[in-house]
């Protein structure tokens, strides 16, 4: 499941074979949920046994699933004992899963209990993709929508990544319409260039946190690199190219980033641009040193007051750690 389905196509092309056997195997994967290559019965033996030679299907598993109000918590045991986690959440509009791109995080946002475990690796696009479908079988429901927002930095993953997303959106693959796919970056200016260039209508969250450099700084190490005005520059490009509305998300930090002062700044930098807002409540943990701002109303008023859109997150999962920022990458 590491394979795009045009991978598969190249590869019988390259021995000969007709390139629609692709199709065949992709909905053996995806539609049938048939994993034994033996069973492909639409393709013949001596295909079966050259596929069998050269790949093999390789699952994760589930190690562990956590029930909240309208959530479901998945740990993940992956082939190499790593853990990643993932989220299943029901919303009035259907099911949408919070994915995880990485064992760890070096970006090394403050707030966040998803990333105090450095970066081990990159997600391989199988990882991916199996923490879709292994919640899916798991709860017998197809999943609406997909964000990639648990543990890691997508863009830090980007090939990955994107392979992932042509496998999960393929009417063949996973069938989830790009529209309803969003991954969320701390702002890697680059990779939001790269992902302008995609020929899919896919969604881009940024998680801004900060309506300054001085705040920013102090909260996500990553703004000395791509400081706030490099990053929104970024952004204005990105809407310009693709035509899209673009979430900021912006967790909010008791007495950090979240005065009126500070929603009248925010105002300020976003005044004009194709953007909604996303407050989120902040998830106390024993082990960060944050708490939960008292000021969310207030805070979002301000932004109305000054025309821009807003919501506040629904909180889900806090009590049972599968909330924004709290998955981890280890079983403890
Ligand atoms: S918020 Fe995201 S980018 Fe920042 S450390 Fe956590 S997982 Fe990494």
């Amino acid at each position: 499941m590491n394979l795009k389905i045009e991978d598969l196509e190249n590869y019988f092309i390259d021995m000969g074979e007709k390139k629609y056997k692709a199709t065949q195997i992709f909905e053996w994967l995806y539609i049938h949920k048939e994993y034994n290559i033996d069973n492909f019965s639409n393709i013949n033996k001596d295909l079966r046994n050259k596929l069998k030679e050269e790949y093999t299907i390789n699952f994760i598993k589930i190690k562990k699933r956590e029930d909240g109000t309208g959530v479901k918590k998945y740990l993940f045991e992956l082939l190499d004992n790593n853990y990643v986690e993932a989220v299943l959440m029901y919303h009035d509009y259907g099911l949408s899963v919070c994915i995880s791109s990485q064992v760890g995080c070096n970006m090394g946002c403050k707030f966040c209990e998803s990333g105090r475990l450095k970066k081990v690796r990159n997600l391989e696009t199988y990882e991916m993709v199996e923490q879709i479908i292994l919640i899916e079988e798991d709860i017998k429901e197809k999943v609406n929508s997909v964000v990639v927002m648990g543990i890691g930095e997508p863009f830090d993953n980007y090939d990955n990544l994107i392979n992932f997303i042509r496998i999960i959106n393929h009417p063949k693959g996973l069938s989830i319409g790009a529209r309803h796919i969003t991954v969320s970056t701390c702002g890697l200016v680059p990779k939001i260039e790269e992902y302008s260039n995609l020929d899919l209508q896919v969604n881009l969250a940024l998680s801004l946190h900060a309506p300054n450099d001085t705040i920013r700084d102090k909260i996500m190490p990553i703004n000395k690199v791509y400081n706030i005005s490099k990053v929104i520059e970024a952004l204005r490009k990105y809407i310009a190219k693709t035509n899209r509305r673009v979430t900021i998300e912006y967790v909010m930090l008791n007495m950090v980033n979240d005065s009126k002062d500070n929603a009248l700044e925010l105002a300020k930098l976003l005044k004009g641009m194709n953007v909604y807002v996303n407050l989120i409540p902040y998830n106390e943990t024993k082990n960060i040193d944050f708490a939960k701002s008292t000021r969310i109303k207030e805070f979002k008023d301000t932004l109305i007051d000054n025309g821009i859109n807003v919501t506040v997150r629904k909180e889900f999962g806090g009590n049972i750690s599968a909330a924004c920022g709290q998955l981890r990458s280890k079983e403890v």
